[in-house]
């Protein structure tokens, strides 16, 4: 299918539009960086956009780094965090499975004088020197107001509402939710018909999960709020047996290839694009500091509740994209033109 992509019309450049590094290159920098990521079913992003931006933003400051996954396993990530502890890393970070087991990696980590990073998920009663994500808040909020705007554009005005949320483990999934209804529950004439979390996000879980809420409510859907495009893409199945898909706007998140050919099929709202090139390179640069003894430079604090203090981090800005501006992914250099406009 061709898919009507202003980049894939052959006008727009097709380039990535930065390699990812600093430019440094060559210089050799003492230390090494090992980081874990969580899964392969939750998104694809750790695997297709995470890890190679990661590489690339390590090798091109110089610095060696191991980069593994724990594949949902939170055994299998202490069982690497102790490999990558004996095998020398100075800093290591990790994207959590849940806080108890992230905070425990930390604080054997620290033990032994391993400075650690949460990337990406906050690890509630951790110890992590630093924070690097999103500003997870406003992913939220820029999704209830995609969908809002999806909803207006269709003249939907009193709209039945389902919440496909993410994992109930992940401090990140509970301010994505927190933030869409923090504008979509401001609206009077919508109305919140089911809200279920998808556990470990499990993209295939999602499927089912959402089935059985749009049988429960008989099909009477107007929008749904899925937290994520993999969550996405299993709503969308779902519409599509019922003849509803493109009928019913449905968000997203991560703008992976899969989500930006739904938006561009018409079958999804939106998505977030949280450039993994913008936040591995935010890591490398933090992680050398570190190795370095200097403190990184960071964009404010985080609360942890649960652990009682105020975490420095560094908060990148998201940005919405749906039909309109799908070349933003292209320019940060996260996906090709070409990549998005090869449909299977
Ligand atoms: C990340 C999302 C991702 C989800 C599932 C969240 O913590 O912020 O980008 O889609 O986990 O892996």
């Amino acid at each position: 299918a061709t898919l009507a992509l202003s980049a894939c019309g052959g006008s727009s450049s097709d380039s990535a539009g930065s390699d990812g590094g600093n430019g440094g290159g060559g210089s050799k920098v003492e230390g090494k960086i090992g980081v874990i990521l969580p899964d392969t079913k939750s998104s694809v992003r750790w695997e297709s956009a995470d890890k190679p931006a990661l590489k690339a933003a390590f090798d091109a400051a110089g610095v060696e780094s191991d980069i593994q996954n724990a594949e949902g396993d939170a055994d299998k990530m202490a069982t690497i965090a102790d490999g990558m502890i004996t095998d020398g890393v100075t800093v290591l970070a990790i994207v959590n499975l849940d806080s108890d087991s992230g905070a425990a990696i930390e604080a054997k980590a620290a033990k032994q004088g391993v400075k650690t990073i949460d990337y990406d998920r906050l690890t509630l009663g951790g110890s992590a020197d630093v924070y690097i994500s999103y500003d997870n808040s406003k992913v939220g909020a820029l999704q209830g107001e995609g969908l809002q705007k999806c909803l207006e554009a269709d003249k939907k005005t009193d709209a039945n509402l389902i919440y496909l949320n993410g994992s109930p483990t992940d401090n990140n999934a509970t301010l994505f939710s927190q933030g869409a209804h923090s504008v979509l529950d401001k609206v009077s004439t919508y109305k919140n018909v089911a809200e279920q979390a998808v556990p470990d996000w499990d993209n295939d879980k999602a499927v089912t999960i959402f089935e059985q809420l749009y049988t429960k409510v008989s099909g009477k859907v107007d929008g749904v709020y899925a937290a994520n495009d993999g969550l996405a893409g299993g709503v969308i199945s779902i519409l599509k047996k019922n003849g509803q898909n493109g009928k019913v706007p449905v968000t997203g998140q991560d703008a992976s290839i899969e989500g930006l050919q739904n938006i561009l099929t018409g079958d999804q709202c939106m998505t977030i694009q949280k450039s993994a090139t913008g936040q591995a390179k935010a890591l490398a640069e933090a992680a050398i500091a570190m190795v370095k003894g200097d403190k990184p430079e960071t964009t404010g604090t985080v609360e942890d509740e649960t652990g009682k203090r105020e975490v420095p981090a560094i908060l990148l800005d998201p940005v919405s994209i749906d039909k309109s501006n799908i070349q933003a992914v292209v320019d940060a250099g996260d996906l090709k033109a070409s990549d998005i406009c090869t449909a299977d």
